[in-house]
């Protein structure tokens, strides 16, 4: 059996790369999430370093003489901005003084309530610094001295790219391991699909027995569940085929024996009467095996496959009993029988396919000139009741009541039927009818003598 398993790969590699990239995303979310934390409480620490410094420096400011003085040794702001990564500013100002220490380009910014604390981003220098600001009212001068400290912001950003390095690391070892037991999940989830697969790819091409659902989980139940309807649809056509192909070559052998026969007759005949009279017995022989190979295809058409191709749309009973009944004139004058035809005026509409029904007819017109009686009468009655239908009747000798189910099984004939007929008629106008969704209804004919087929229609269209 030829099985692609190409695709069957690529499900799973389908599945991991979809749940990769969830994980992907969650990992990525949660490295971002840790950054902006550990970030937040480095932040913490170095602000509270920077807020202490502050403090210390705001207790140097003091009134003198009625300005503000602020008073720190040298060696001690040495020690204050001394830093080996960032670079540390103060500013000390007063409002009625203006600039009185430090870095004069640190900006002020808006004033603070006196005790107050500010802390901000800014620039300085074209670098982006941390800034904090308090504000105080020495002595009973009464003008606000501003005390600001500010820092670069490398140790922060070190510290922000070594908490992401060290977390790239088991950010990536997790993510290896999620991808792992995603692996093995998704192998797992699909076993019973590849369980499946496998099962159908080790039986030999002509078991079609289904298979077995015990244990599967539904999703591949349903999955087998639909195999199995489609093994067991294969199978009953197979079978219904098989049966058809040794029927059909049963019933050719008899005319193509008889043919070979009246042939080799009408060879050895010694004279020219004796070979006329072989070759008109080839000629019926011949003749049967025709009607026979006809009939046979009729029944392959009306295949339940074949109603796929069925062309279905309105068609008129009166026109169809009209032109098929006109075929077999010459049949019924052969036979001196009366042939009617008693359709109503208005067409009786129906939906089928018009060949198909036309088979039908001719097949129930042929049966009542053949059995019926020779000189007697033959009727085709289109109705146009609630349901429409179409009958043909004869006044032959009818069909027993016991034989009635019978004679629309293939090959089946009566017991001592006349003619050449093979027993297919009747099977083809069944399965038409059931095309259809037609019934066929066999009855005794009027005055009780003959017989009566009434195919019922479903209703008026
Ligand atoms: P065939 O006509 O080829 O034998 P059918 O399936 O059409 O096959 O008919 C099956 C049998 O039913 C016939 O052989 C015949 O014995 C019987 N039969 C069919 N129609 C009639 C009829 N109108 N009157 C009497 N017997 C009939």
């Amino acid at each position: 059996m030829l099985v692609q398993t190409g695709s069957r790969a690529s499900l799973r590699v389908r599945m991991l790369l979809r749940l990769a990239a969830v994980l992907a995303v969650l990992l990525g979310l949660d490295g971002v999430v840790s950054y902006l934390t550990a970030l937040h409480f480095a932040n913490l620490v170095y602000d509270r370093w920077l807020i202490d410094s502050t403090r210390s420096l705001a207790q140097a400011v003091r009134p003198e003489h009625g300005r503000i003085q602020f008073d720190v040794p040298r060696v001690a702001l040495e020690i204050f901005q001394f830093d080996e990564v960032d670079e540390t500013y103060f500013k000390v100002s007063s409002r009625g003084q203006g600039f009185i220490a430090g870095e004069r380009a640190l900006p002020d910014g808006a004033p603070i309530a006196t005790g107050g604390l500010r802390l901000t981003y800014t620039s300085l220098n074209g670098e982006r610094v941390r800034l904090v600001s308090t504000s105080l009212s020495p002595g009973s001068a009464g003008d606000p001295v501003t005390v600001s400290v500010a820092e670069t912001l490398k140790k922060r950003s070190t510290l922000a790219e070594e908490i992401l390095l060290g977390m790239a690391a088991p950010q990536t070892a997790l993510l290896g391991i999620a991808a792992l037991l995603a692996w093995l999940g998704v192998s797992r989830g699909l076993k019973p699909l590849t369980d499946l697969a496998a099962q159908i790819e080790a039986r030999g091409q002509s078991n079609l027995a289904p298979v077995p659902l015990g244990g599967m989980p539904r999703e591949t139940r349903v999955l087998a569940a639909r195999i199995n309807h489609l093994l067991g649809h294969l199978d009953r056509t197979l079978r219904a085929q098989k049966r058809f192909v040794a029927d059909a070559a049963h019933q050719l052998r008899t005319p193509l024996a008889a043919v070979l026969l009246h042939a080799e007759a009408a060879e050895r005949a010694p004279d020219m009467p004796g070979a006329r009279e072989a070759l008109r017995a080839l000629h019926r022989s011949v003749e049967r095996a025709a009607r026979l190979s006809q009939q046979l295809l009729a029944l392959a058409r009306t295949d339940p496959e074949a109603s796929l191709a069925m062309q279905m749309g309105p068609v008129d009973l009166v026109a169809l009993a009209r032109r098929t009944g006109e075929e077999w004139i010459p049949r019924a004058l052969a036979r001196d029988i009366d042939f009617g035809l008693v359709v109503p005026e208005e067409p009786v509409i129906v939906h089928g396919d018009e060949r198909l029904l036309g088979e039908l007819l001719s097949n129930l017109i042929d049966n009542a000139l053949r059995y019926g009686n020779a000189s007697g009468h033959v009727t085709v009655r289109v109705e146009a009741a609630t349901r429409p239908a179409l009958s043909v009747q004869d006044d032959g000798p009818g069909i027993p009541l016991q034989e009635r189910a019978k004679i629309f099984e293939r090959f089946y004939r009566l017991p001592g039927a006349s003619g050449e007929g093979c027993g297919l008629g009747l099977a083809i106008v069944e399965e038409i009818a059931n095309l259809h969704r037609c019934e066929v209804e066999l009855t005794t004919g009027s005055d009780n003598r003959g017989s009566r087929f009434t195919v019922h229609f479903g209703s008026l269209t």
